[in-house]
């Protein structure tokens, strides 16, 4: 399986993003250092704005 190197955009680690990865396409294209949002801070912003939507609905 191919893969390649790529920087997240939030946390900076540097991940191996494989073939399988729904960004794999898109970082391919990138020409240098391609960076992306890593699963982990996916998960995590999408769990932030999560909260602050809960926060205006009050209950
Ligand atoms: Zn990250």
């Amino acid at each position: 399986m191919k893969s390649l190197s790529a920087r997240c955009l939030l946390c900076g680690k540097n991940y191996d993003v494989e073939e399988d990865h729904k960004d794999f396409q898109k970082l391919s294209k990138q020409e240098k250092a391609p960076t992306f949002i890593c699963d982990y801070c996916s998960n995590k912003v999408r769990h932030e704005s999560d909260d602050k939507r809960k926060e205006k609905k009050p209950m």
